[in-house]
């Protein structure tokens, strides 16, 4: 195991992360920008680095800057988080060329996976059921079109490079088609400087459901069960939890087996989540990989009872797989919100502000609150403005969410607008309850939560 890991980001994914680390008698260092001077993750590491600016683009984007801290202290790895460079094959390969471990797949899976459209092309070959549609190179407009007739409308227009939901646009009809087809291409173009499309059928209200996948460098390879995260708004996740609803045995082992084969078709190692569609006929469709441990890992952890940031320094320090598939059982219900600074009324706007008080729920081993601030702190227009996770476990849904209800009405967040009432409002809906999950649920139950 590594004695010391430098981790290459910020907030609460640093700070957990710290904490299985120290839990490993690992010692860490964190980096900072000058925002984050006298932030939590930098309290909580046993050393910090200065890394520049504010700005992620001087700082925590900066992979020559990180890679010198590492090197400077010692780090004998870097965890990447998620966001920033967890997903930036560059940066791995910077890492690799310096002898520093990357925790993260090789390097080949990360660019296989780095495209929504390579990674169908690669999929399509090792036999994952696809959301059908188009994700060849040749881009010419008039065949994406041609394609986009062929299987009706609505079709969804995805940017290859997309991510976090952004590059995508939903189009109704063959009048809509070109304009629809440019916008998007100029969207992309601004938003990841690569304009490639792929079309996909657009899928009526499916359910967004994930599957966590994990190998080692030793040709093993398991599924930790699912994540249902069809709670979205903007196709952004506000809402997951773990095991899906109604999920039958079979389908459960037919979507783990897909995800696996996923994973192995690119020689995986890690942590990885493989999405797919489910759609209302129990089909499923793989939509994409990341190659990366998610923002909603803990609910996975809280019913399998297993730290997986754990298991990735495990793996990253060529261990073998701390459980084979038989081992692992799922055991209760569990949900994660998204605490957010930021206004329901004006859009979802993001607000920063000083965190001038701050209450969270009490923690017990069933509620976990996963934050990077604390009474005092500035969320500031520079990073994503997530205050916390709030996460509970419950011996079955029911009680899961009696407990999220009861955590969610114990938080108390002053000087700024959150999200907060939202989520409770949002949960304590009647749909809510009776599991009646799809990606248009807040849409559809508007009127219910507002
Ligand atoms: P991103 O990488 O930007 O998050 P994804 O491809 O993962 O984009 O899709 C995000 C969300 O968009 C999904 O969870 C789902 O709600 C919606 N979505 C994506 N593809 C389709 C589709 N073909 N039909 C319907 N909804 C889709």
């Amino acid at each position: 195991m590594f004695s010391k890991i430098l981790i290459a980001n910020r907030g609460e994914i640093a700070c957990r992360v710290i904490r299985t680390a120290r839990k490993l008698g690992i010692r860490t260092v964190a980096v900072y920008s000058d925002a984050d001077r006298h932030s939590l993750h930098v309290a909580m590491a046993d050393e910090a680095i200065h890394i520049g600016p504010a700005p992620s683009r001087e700082s925590y984007l900066c992979g020559d800057k990180i890679l010198a801290a590492a090197l400077k202290t010692k780090a004998e790895a870097i965890h990447p988080g998620y966001g920033f460079l967890s997903e930036n094959a560059g940066f791995a390969k910077a890492c690799a060329e310096q002898g520093v471990v990357f925790i993260g797949p090789p390097l080949g899976a990360i660019e296989a996976m780095g495209s929504k459209s390579a990674a169908k092309t690669i999929m399509e070959k090792a036999g994952v059921p696809l959301v059908p549609g188009y994700h060849g190179d040749d881009q010419s407009p008039a065949l994406i079109k041609k394609h986009a007739n062929a299987m009706g409308y609505p079709v969804l227009l995805k940017a290859a490079a997309g991510g976090g939901g952004k590059g995508m646009r939903q189009v109704w009809s063959e009048a809509e088609f070109d304009e629809a087809l440019n916008a998007a291409k100029r969207e992309a173009m601004n938003a990841f400087g690569d304009d490639k499309m792929l079309v996909e059928k657009y899928l009526t209200q499916p359910r967004h459901v994930e599957i966590q996948v994990f190998c080692d460098n030793h040709s093993n390879g398991v599924y930790l069960f699912e994540r249902d995260c069809s709670v979205q708004r903007r196709h952004q996740k506000v809402v997951e939890e773990a095991p899906a609803p109604g999920m039958d045995p079979a389908l459960r082992s037919a979507m783990g087996e897909a995800a696996l084969t996923a994973a192995q078709a690119i020689s995986y190692a890690g942590a990885g989540t493989v999405e797919f569609l489910l759609d209302h006929d129990g089909s499923f469709y793989f939509m994409e990989m990341n190659t990366r441990l998610q923002v909603e890992h803990p609910v996975t952890e809280m019913i399998t009872h297993q730290d997986l940031v754990e298991w990735q320094l495990r793996v990253a320090a060529d261990e073998i797989l701390p459980l084979s598939q038989d081992q692992l059982r799922i055991d209760g219900h569990s949900f994660e919100t998204r605490i957010y600074a930021e206004d329901p009324d004006k859009d979802f706007l993001p607000v920063t502000g000083t965190l001038s008080y701050l209450e969270t729920p009490l923690e017990t081993p069933h509620v976990r609150v996963e934050t990077g601030v604390r009474q005092g702190d500035e969320v500031s227009v520079y990073y994503d403005p997530m205050i916390a996770k709030l996460v509970v476990w419950g011996r079955d849904r029911d009680s899961a969410l009696r407990r999220l209800q009861q955590a969610l009405s114990e938080y108390r967040i002053g000087g700024m607008t959150t999200n907060l009432s939202f989520l409770y409002n949002l949960i304590s809906t009647e749909p809510f309850r009776a599991a009646d999950l799809d990606t248009g649920f807040i849409e559809k139950h508007q009127s219910l939560i507002f």
